[in-house]
């Protein structure tokens, strides 16, 4: 049950994508004064050291934010992610890669909450020493207490049987990442079941489902179910880095993220930003990006192919 851990694919080309549509997503919500509650159903560790034990074991960052690092030509959209990253490394030196939850923080104001689940015991720790720490550093600048405010919130649980006390957020505006391993097939399923149930809860709220792509046949039908949870608007956008091993073998090579009433903004940000990705991210000709939209109702009504 616990064989997952977070660290050995730490700024992977999958991270890549989820932390960037993610810091998008928060941007938007920013753009209100009314607070928001980000809702983390499986948060890992917060805070990854690329030169760590783990993550340096087969360098998986070397096929995400490794090739970005030097970049001088990002779209300003993929530079605001980027910059993010450079802001927690200030020696220049790639070393530290944030989690969700540290992208969440850095993005959300003071206004906002962070709650934030991990039933890892380990990365559970890790990630409160983490935000303990963040505290520390913001306590020393001046800036109010988070983990002892009201701000941020981490629980040692369930993310998915959590999530249904927490909706509809006080404010009635909120952002639910959702990112379990999947290893257990089970996941996609909860998954499903999950946005099910949150959807009803609270309708306006923005889901994003971060997804492998494998052979395996729950993932393969995964994004086709996703699609028809009723009454929802979504946004489907997938990036693959290369062409798929015989039988899967050679890594991760494709994923992507759903989401559930996107902001309108997302679709022209990702035309523009998933193109780039393509090209440096790209390992053969078999890299490409697909973008879709639609509603419950009916079929994608647009698609971006490459
Ligand atoms: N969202 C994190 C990020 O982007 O930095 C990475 C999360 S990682 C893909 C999945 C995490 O979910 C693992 O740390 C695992 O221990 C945790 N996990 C597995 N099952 C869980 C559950 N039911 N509830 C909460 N966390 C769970």
């Amino acid at each position: 049950m616990f064989s997952y851990r977070h660290a050995f694919h730490a700024g992977n080309h999958a991270d890549v994508l989820k932390h960037f549509v993610l810091v998008q997503l928060l941007q938007y919500m920013n753009q209100k004064d009314t607070a928001y509650s980000y809702i983390d159903t499986h948060a890992g560790a917060g805070v990854y050291a690329l030169d760590g034990n783990f993550a340096s074991k087969n360098a998986e960052y070397e096929t995400g934010i490794g090739p970005l690092w030097e970049r001088t030509d990002l779209p300003p959209a993929l530079a605001e992610y980027v910059d993010l990253i450079k802001a927690m490394n200030p020696s220049g030196k790639m070393r530290y890669y944030p989690g969700s939850p540290y992208c969440a923080d850095q993005v959300a104001r003071e206004q906002d909450r962070l709650r934030l689940y991990e039933l890892h015991p380990a990365d559970s720790k890790i990630l409160t020493d983490n935000f303990r720490k963040l505290d520390e550093h913001k306590a020393a600048q001046g800036i109010r207490s988070s983990v002892r405010g009201k701000r941020v919130l981490v629980t040692r649980g369930d993310g998915f049987h959590e999530l249904k006390g927490l909706l509809p957020p006080p404010s009635r505006r909120g952002v639910v990442l959702c990112d379990p391993p999947y290893e257990d097939k089970q996941d996609y399923r909860k998954v499903v079941d999950m946005l099910n149930d949150a959807t009803k809860r609270f309708p306006a709220g923005t889901y994003a489902i971060w997804y492998p792509i494998l052979q395996r046949i729950e993932a393969r039908n995964f994004a086709e179910r996703m699609k028809h949870i009723k009454g929802t608007e979504w946004l489907n956008v997938t990036l693959t880095i290369r062409t798929p091993g015989p039988d899967g073998f050679g890594g991760l090579h494709s994923s992507g993220m759903f989401i559930v009433n996107p902001p309108f903004t997302l679709e022209a940000t990702l035309k523009e930003v998933m193109p780039y990705l393509v090209e440096v991210l790209g390992e053969d000709t078999g890299a490409s990006f697909v973008l879709e939209t639609g509603n419950a109702a009916t079929a994608p009504r647009a698609a971006s192919l490459q």
